[in-house]
Order: structure tokens, then sequence, then C-alpha cells
């Protein structure tokens, strides 16, 4: 006996013990498996005569022995597929496992991974899985009745693909599992989840007919089995639009995605123009665990006339759009197409390009129409337009700037840029905002307060890629992005401008004497009218800022060593300010520990760590 992998074993254990109230998707998932399955066949068979292209899914019921088994002439599996595809949990999905699991609860567990072929394990107790593949001589059987673990032996098999044979679970009070044996059920299961699927799944039903030769007056009926098809087999995209409902979309969505949620908007559509095709395209609810890592791979499932020649074509989406998922079916394609001349290929550029704005189109009708979504939307994937946008120098920023949304200050929710600039005050020139870890954190920065208090809105800037986002853009609309920390809101008027010079002026010494006390942890001490509560804060001054700092530091291979030039703003209205006037001329010594708190307390408030946590502690100590 084999075991499983760990993680494998606690999401065996998981669907085990599972109370999912949806446990009949099982069904769903072992269909689109063996969809796949001849999906992969089918295309084989182009190139190869030699293999048997009636293809079809078995449903066959056993109420006697409590089976249920699936069977397809799909691919198959050799023994080390059976053993890497069924033995473990992908390993991506086995990473986001580990990390972020612990306290989710089961649903929402169930719902994030699309656990596939383990959910079969909500409903039997044991599952056997023959398989011949393609190309081998010999064929397998895989057998696990739980956490235990599995075997794989030799088996004998006609012909090639799979069976699975479900042992189903003993009825208890709360589930009758015994209902998956009944006709009926598994009709209307697949009627319900796998109509759609382009193979025919095929049962034995019972049909009552007439008996032939029985009197018209006094017809007699007979029980008769058959085989017959249960799903439909027009792929959803190959029906007229008008039959196609958003629930028919989002059913057809879980089941060829493996998603068990409901994407936020489903697309149907059909071009016709320079090349001609038909799509489904989805916005998906939330974004796969993975989405951010370099496992992601994006792309749209490839068809031509209704046969799928690629399972992730990526070079029908940019990468900034490459959340969407969904189909693209084409007569104008070449069957064999590889992936070597794919990318090369006109008609595949054509409809990647007219995809692209199909998509960009539908974003644009979301953001105006139905404002909601599109925000539930950015939250999951705005990070992937940002990057669009800072990526390969600029170069996609002015089709995607108007996707971008940033908090206001103002509204207190997320807004546009175009939106920002609509409302700007009388006499702004520049598009304000503020850096920080998180909105708290932002809200509660020392520059913000003044320029809040003069009526300016100020945008959020919580991505570490929003201020790249902003040097790349450079403006928008004609107004310049200016950090609330290199603005001057206070001064209105050119004698205040004059006063605080004076001050300065007049103070020289003193901030000098800061400066020096401070060395080459600031670039520059000077006064500001700027606070109006805080005593200090600390701002760039030059081309990196704070936050930048920040995002540089943190990335994998940073050696920790990037550094904004800082400048130390002393409130010109703070009282501090007589208090130090008065050790500079009496106490230098306890002017050098004030600075110091007075510095490590302004990289508090940007959300930097303290320089020097001892020197820190120590100087504040001794002025307590
Ligand atoms: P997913 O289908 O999401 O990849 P599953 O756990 O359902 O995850 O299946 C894991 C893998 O096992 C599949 O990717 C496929 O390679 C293989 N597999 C499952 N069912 C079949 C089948 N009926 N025929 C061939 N291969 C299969």
């Amino acid at each position: 006996m084999k075991q499983f992998k760990t993680e494998s074993k606690r999401i065996l254990d998981l669907m085990i013990n599972s109370i999912y109230t949806n446990k009949e998707i099982f069904l769903r998932e072992l269909i689109s498996n063996a969809s796949d399955a001849i999906d992969k066949l089918k295309f084989i068979s182009l190139t190869d005569t030699s293999v048997d292209s009636d293809f079809k899914i078995t449903i066959t019921r056993d109420e006697a022995a409590r089976t249920l088994t699936i069977e397809d002439n799909g691919i198959g599996m050799t023994a080390a597929e059976l053993e890497k595809n069924l033995g473990t949990i992908a390993e991506s999905g086995t990473l986001a496992f580990k990390k972020e699991n612990a306290e989710k609860n089961e649903n929402e567990l169930i719902g994030q991974f699309g656990v596939g072929f383990y959910s079969a394990f909500m409903v039997a107790d044991k599952i056997e899985v023959y398989s011949r593949a393609y190309g081998a001589d010999k064929a397998f059987k895989w057998t696990s009745a739980g956490v235990e673990g599995y075997t794989v032996e030799e088996t004998e098999k006609e012909g090639l693909g799979t069976k699975v044979v479900l042992t189903l679970k003993a009825d208890t009070d709360d589930f009758k599992y015994s209902d998956f044996l009944k006709e009926y059920r598994i009709s209307s299961l697949v009627k319900q989840y796998s109509d759609y699927i382009r193979y025919p799944i095929t049962m034995k039903v019972t049909r009552s007919e007439r008996k032939e030769g029985s009197p018209d007056d006094k017809p007699e009926y007979e029980q008769v089995e058959k085989t017959e098809t249960l799903n439909s087999m027009v792929p959803v995209w190959k029906k007229p639009k008008k039959d196609v409902t958003e629930q028919n979309l989002n059913e057809f969505y879980k089941n060829e995605f493996h998603d068990y949620t409901d994407p936020l908007k489903s697309v149907y559509a059909k071009i016709e123009g320079s090349v001609t095709y038909d799509t489904l395209l989805f916005f998906p609810s939330r974004a796969p665990f993975d989405y951010y890592s370099k496992d992601y791979k994006k792309g749209l499932k490839l068809y031509c006339n209704g046969v799928m020649i690629m399972e992730k074509c990526e070079e029908l989406l940019p990468d900034y759009f490459g959340f969407v998922r969904g189909i693209v079916d084409s007569a104008d394609l070449s069957l064999n197409i590889s992936r070597e001349i794919l990318q090369q290929d006109r008609q595949v550029k054509a409809i990647a390009n007219s995809i692209e704005k199909k998509i960009s189109s539908e974003l644009k009708k979301m953001m105006d129409e139905e404002r909601e979504t599109y925000e539930k939307l950015f939250a999951e994937f705005g990070l992937a337009i940002k990057f669009g946008v800072y990526a390969g120098f600029g170069m996609n920023k002015d089709k995607l700037k108007d996707f971008l949304m940033f908090y206001s200050s103002k509204k207190e929710k997320l807004v546009s840029l175009k939106e920002y600039v609509d409302g700007m005050l009388e006499g702004q020139d520049a598009i304000y905002y503020a850096s920080g870890e998180s909105y708290e954190k932002i809200a509660a920065l020392p520059q913000i307060e003044k320029a809040k208090e003069k009526g300016y809105e100020i945008l959020f800037f919580k991505d570490g890629v929003d201020e790249f986002v902003a040097k790349i853009l450079m403006d928008y609309d004609g107004k310049k992005f200016k950090s609330v920390s290199e603005a001057d809101f206070s001064i209105d008027s050119d004698a205040e401008k004059e006063q605080l010079k004076e001050k300065s002026e007049s103070l020289k010494d003193l901030l000098a004497e800061i400066k020096n006390d401070l060395g080459d942890k600031v670039k520059e001490v000077r006064l500001t009218s700027n606070l109006k509560t805080y005593p200090v804060c600390l701002i760039s001054g030059g081309d990196i800022s704070i936050e930048m700092e920040k995002v540089f530091n943190s990335m994998p291979n940073s050696d920790g060593k990037v550094k904004a030039d800082k400048i130390l703003e002393i409130s010109a209205e703070h009282k501090i300010l007589n208090t130090l006037k008065t050790l500079f001329e009496t106490d230098k010594e306890k002017l050098k520990k004030y600075a110091l708190v007075l510095y490590e307390q302004a990289r508090l408030l940007e959300g930097l760590a303290l320089d020097d946590a001892g020197e820190f502690v120590s100087a504040l100590s001794d002025i307590i």
C-alpha cells in the first residue's frame, strides 16, 4: 500500500468527512475529467487513424453492488500517471494549502481548490480506477479506500481509456448516498451540470414502451431497457445566443474551469470580421490561489471548429488580462497548428487583438454600468492591471489607465483617475496621493491633515506598485501626480511664505545642529507649515520615495540597501520648537537625544522600522 502525500491526505480527509452540501458535483468532476481525456485522444486521432474515434462516456449503475461507474475511451493513464495524478494534489495546490488554510472552513476550501477527482470521496468509500493509456500495452488499476493509501497493480482492460468505479457510502440519516444509483437522479444531474459536454454520455435506462402488436384500443406496455444519451452535446457557444441563459454560461464555466463559484460576469460573443470566431469569456469572482505566482498560466482554450486544439493558448491574452478565462472557437485556424507556429500565426494574432478589445470594452461597460461588480473584480485583479501599466516601460499605459482605481480620502471609496480629475478644486494643478501600507496607516500620516483640511482629495496608494504606476503615467489628463509630502498646502500667500523663510533663517543654527546630530540619517532638517498636530514628519527629497524604498527592500534578493533621501520636517507651529530652542542654548547633549527620538518617531509614522531600537529606547528613557 502506498501513502498519499501529506497534504493530499489532508484534503482527502476533508473530502471523506465532508459535510459539503453540494456532494453531487463529484459527477460533474468525473465527467469533465473524462471529457478532457477524450479531447486529448481526439486530437491525436487526427493524425493517428488507428484510434477508435467513436468517443463516448458511459455511466453504469449497479444498485445491488452499490457501484456507480463512469467510463471513457479517452487518452487513459499509465501506471506512473495514475500514481502522479491521483496520488497527489497538484504541487501548487498543496503549497497554498499549507500556507493559509488552517482556519478556512470546509466550503471555502473545497471552493478554492476545485478538488476534482478527490471530490468522489465525498460519496464513495472505495474508488477503483482502471486505465489503459494511449500507446501503452498494459492496463493498470488504482484502488483506494481512503486516507490509508492506495495501490496500483496491473489489470486487464479492453480498449483505451479510463473506468472509474465508485462504491457508494452507506446511507445515513442525513444523506441518502444510494440516490446516486437512481436513474432519474443521474439523468437530471447530467442534464444540469454536463449537458454541453461534446461527447455522448450514455446510460442504460428503462422505458415503458408499447408492446408491438398490441391493439390500438387496448394498448399494452412493457418495460424495455435501452441505452440513451443523456446530454444534448451542443457546446454552449454553438447554440443561438438567445437560447443561452446566464445560468448555462455559469454552469459551463464551473465545469470547464474547475471553479466552484460563479464568475462575476460571463460574455458570449460571435465575432465576424477579418477573423470569424465564437468566444465565451469569463471574469472569475476571485483570483486562483496561485494567480500572483509564477505558477499561474494564463490563456484561453482554443478550438478549431469544435475540436479542442490547445488547453491554454497564452498568445490570446495579454498578461494584464491574464485573469480572464474562456474559450475561442474559430474555423479559420489550421487544425494541426503547433506551439511554434502559433506565435507567428496571423489568425491567432488577429483573434488576440480582437479579444483584447472585447475585454476592454466589457470592462469599460462594467465600470460604467455595474460599478460594484467592477470594484469586486478590481479588488481581485487590480494588481494585474497596475503591473500592466508599469510593465514594459509603460508601453500599455494609455490602454489601461482608465481601468485603474484608487481609494479616495474624500469619497471614502475607490475612484477612477477621471473621477478624481473631474472633482479637482479650483486652481488645483496636481493629483495628490499619499502612500503607506494600509488605508489606516495612510490616513494617520502627518502630511495628510493639512491637505484634507484644505479640502483636497487624496488618493491612497496602498500597493507597493502604486507609486511606480504614478511615476510611469507621469500625468493624467495633463495633471501631474504629486505626493502630499512634496506639496505645500499651507502656504496660500507670499506673506506666509516669507514668514516661514524668516523663521527658518532665525533658527538656522538650531536646524543645522539637529542635522549634525542625526548625521547621514537625513539629508536635511527644515521647518514646515504643512503639519497640524504632529511635531515632525519624514519626506523624501529624491527620486526614490520612502514607500519605494520599502518596496525595493522587500523584494526577494534585496540587500536592503536602497535608501530614499530623507528630509526631517519640523512643524513651524508646534510647541516642541520652543523646547528645542531652549535646549540648543542650554543642553546640546539633551538636544541630540530629542533629535533622535523625533527622527525615530517620524520613521514610525511613515511605517518604517526603527533605525536603531537600542539607541531610541535609551534616548527616550533619558528624556523621560
Ligand atoms: P484536474 O482535473 O483539475 O486536473 P483531478 O484531480 O480531477 O484534477 O485530476 C487530476 C489529473 O488526473 C487530471 O489532470 C488528469 O491528468 C488525470 N485524470 C483524471 N481523470 C482522468 C481520466 N478519466 N482520464 C485520463 N486522465 C484523467
